[in-house]
């Protein structure tokens, strides 16, 4: 148990072992850890660490200041920077020897341009809208045109890419948006080869399609909560891993409620009998979504269901039920205790959005510990 108010706890041995799984799993093909926005909440810099001493020598960021500070911090493999550099940071790129996504081919010939005037030059992964209509290059736009970046000094082609925008349902419309995608980017890199022009390392599955069309085969793969072991959307099941994140706090306050009695803004909950209330203070302040209906913690290894509004900084829950509780006792927001487990996709389902937003908007006031 720790002395903080709240904090994170990651198992860096489920770490290690749900990136030996997936390695097994996709055989000789290059994962690239994605660990965006902090490791989705869990410690980016923590994070890719353990993956590197695992064995892990691709990392993504989504932007170049999360890429410099993996660079900054022990990161010596490749860091693929997914999102757009806008010119100002692009000296970071060769600085950092951080490889840029390139999605437009103007901006793909801006960057050229400034890293010739640099004397630099910066490695690129052209990304190709399959179907995502997000970021990317269209597979219609004349090789004439796209060729240009495979042929533009300052730059160095060395990756190609695709996202898919439906890997994790089961709808048949949906299933078959994977196949159509899929398709236009196998016949983009065919034409790409066709001109003489060398795509590099490819890759287009994240976690969901990597679970869900183990078929796809290409160069590279981009998982990121399949490191983390949560689920997020529709994953073929069976499929080895476990969530490596908990969240905690300890028990601050102790009380009885009488019937009548009400609990926290609003009022929003009447006491019917005569129940003992635990205050935990961790609040939507530290992430908990505030809107967190049916939510629960963990105290003895049973479910303590919540009463009454989500505070900023504390909440409580009915622990009527554990006759010998104490004050500072371990709680559980995510994770397991005995045999009970809360997990992230729980606790999303609840909040009605998905694990991925959950594990992002736990704050910086939340200490992470990795053991
Ligand atoms: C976030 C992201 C990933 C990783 O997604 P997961 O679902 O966490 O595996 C992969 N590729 C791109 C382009 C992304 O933006």
């Amino acid at each position: 148990m720790k002395k903080e108010r709240a904090w994170m706890e990651v198992d860096a041995q489920k770490l290690r072992d749900n990136y030996r799984n997936l390695c097994q799993f996709v055989k000789d093909t290059t994962c690239i850890c994605v660990v965006k926005c902090n490791g989705y909440g869990h410690d980016a810099i923590a994070e890719a660490n353990v993956l590197q001493k695992a064995g892990a020598d691709w990392f993504a960021t989504a932007c170049s200041e999360e890429a410099v500070s993996l660079r900054t911090n022990g990161i010596t493999g490749n860091i693929l920077i997914l999102g757009h550099t806008l010119p100002e940071q692009m000296d970071d790129l060769w600085k950092y020897h951080l490889t840029q996504t390139v999605g437009d081919v103007a901006y793909g010939l801006a960057l050229a341009s400034y890293c010739r005037k640099n004397n630099s030059c910066v490695d690129v992964h052209l990304k190709i809208d399959t179907g995502m209509h997000r970021l990317g290059i269209r597979p219609d736009t004349p090789m004439e045109e796209t060729g240009k970046l495979f042929t533009a000094e300052g730059i160095r082609v060395t990756g190609c890419f695709s996202h898919f925008a439906t890997a994790d349902s089961t709808n048949t419309e949906d299933v078959e948006f994977v196949y159509g995608q899929q398709k236009r980017f196998a016949e983009w890199l065919k034409t790409c080869r066709e001109y003489g022009y060398n795509p590099g390392m490819t890759h287009i599955s994240a976690s969901a399609a990597i679970v869900n069309y183990p078929e796809f085969s290409y160069d590279a793969c981009r998982p990121g909560i399949l490191l983390l072991g949560f689920d997020s959307g529709y994953m073929k099941h069976p499929y080895n891993r476990t969530p490596v994140m908990s969240l905690k706090s300890r028990i601050a306050k102790l009380d009885v409620l009488q019937p009548g009695e009400t609990i926290g803004y609003g009022r929003t909950y009447t006491a019917k009998r005569t129940m003992r209330i635990a205050t935990i203070p961790i609040g939507y302040g530290d992430g908990i979504p505030r809107n967190y209906p049916k939510g629960e913690v963990l105290i003895r290894g049973t479910r303590c269901p919540l009463v009454g509004r989500i505070s900023m900084d504390q909440l409580c829950v009915d622990v009527t039920h554990l006759t010998d509780v104490c004050l500072f006792e371990e709680t559980v927001i995510i994770g397991k205790q005995g045999t009970e487990e809360i997990r992230l996709s729980e606790m999303a389902e609840k909040a009605g959005t998905i694990a991925n937003e959950i594990a992002t908007k736990i704050t910086g006031r939340i200490p992470r510990f990795y053991n």
